[in-house]
């Protein structure tokens, strides 16, 4: 498989009229690595410096709403990608956008500039819960802009988010198969943090939000992501890009934030599979054979698999095997 790169462009977001509860405009608007269109092509020469030439090269344009911009905005961005296109040097460009901000002549248009995917910031498919997130759209337009997404042939990506108010367990998986159903082909998780200085900060503080516990947001994300692998849905992201502000708590006020949530994810899938596939087991010497990408998911974070493991027998022989199917364990005992 070809090695992909992707060189990605943080466009500004001006003056969002949106009012979702969980967002820090200022926080975004004072985005220090967004770029402006003029700035653009240095920093696609800089990134293709370091990419090698044999690399399948995506251009991704992130942090906004894309399509919420002017249209001659839009193109301004997409003008400074059209030579590479043509040389092939970049051969995708994605972008992501709001399901509200998708009509047939903004597709038309991203289609005229080569644009091959639209991920858009879908949360959830259940109306309620985007009413109480003050999401300003519903499940049904998210519904419409897939439809008409897919009409024209663009690749497909539906990102959601665990924990939003008015948000459960049953409503997240119920989310994650209607993007299935959808017609999705690559998806983001995001757990739902309370940022200071938001509608959810106030909505905390007043007792009238409780973010999920860590566990129960990587219980969530281990259940959907199951869905998404299970139906070929490529999963881009789990868990936030940890910022400065998220690292050093700064504008963090309550919910699950990890550095390495979706190691946690993982330690979770594979503490399943393993109780699934021991089942009552204990005592002696148990052997495991893995895929070699596998192995440090098996062990889990800070080896909290093998801990587990290790409480069960005298001794835990775990093995790397290229034949071994990746998610796939055998055992010997
Ligand atoms: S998260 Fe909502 S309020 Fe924040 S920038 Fe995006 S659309 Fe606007």
């Amino acid at each position: 498989m070809k090695r992909v790169c992707v060189i990605p462009v943080f466009i500004p977001e001006k003056a969002c009229p949106f009012r979702c509860v969980y967002c820090n405009q200022y926080h975004i608007t004072q985005r220090t690595c967004s770029v402006e269109p003029e700035d653009v092509k240095q920093q696609i020469d800089n990134y293709l410096r370091t990419i090698p030439p044999y690399a399948h090269v995506r251009l991704g344009f992130f942090g906004g709403s894309f399509t919420g911009m002017p249209m001659g905005e839009q193109n301004r961005y997409l003008e400074v990608a059209q030579p590479y296109i043509e040389s092939g040097r970049i051969r995708e460009i994605q972008l992501s956008t709001r399901p509200d901000y998708i009509n047939e002549e903004i597709l038309q248009n991203l289609q005229a500039h080569h644009v091959t995917t639209i991920e858009l910031g879908a949360q959830s498919l259940d109306d309620e819960v985007l009413r109480l997130s003050g999401r300003g759209h519903t499940a049904a337009e998210v519904e419409q802009a897939s439809a008409l997404i897919r009409s024209y042939q663009f690749k497909l990506g539906l990102q959601m988010m665990l924990g939003l108010p008015g948000d459960t367990r049953d409503k997240a998986l119920a989310t994650a198969r209607r993007i299935v159903e959808l017609g999705a082909q690559c998806t983001r998780i995001y757990p739902t943090l309370v940022i200071k200085d938001t509608e959810l900060e106030t909505m905390y503080r007043e007792g009238n939000y409780q973010p999920l516990t860590m566990d129960e947001a990587v219980a969530q994300a281990a259940d959907v992501m199951d869905i998404f692998e299970q139906a070929g849905v490529q999963i881009l992201r789990v868990g936030l890009h940890p910022s400065e502000g998220l690292i050093s708590r700064e504008t963090l006020v309550a919910g699950p934030f990890h550095v390495s949530f979706k190691e946690l994810v993982e330690t979770e899938r594979w503490r399943r599979r393993l109780v699934a596939a021991l089942g009552g087991r204990k005592g002696g010497i148990l052997q495991l054979t893995v895929h070699p990408s596998d192995v440090n998911a098996v062990v889990g974070y800070g080896g909290a698999n093998r801990k587990w493991l290790e409480e069960r027998f005298q001794q835990v022989v775990i093995r790397q095997e290229a034949g071994v199917e990746r998610g796939k364990l055998k055992t010997e005992k």
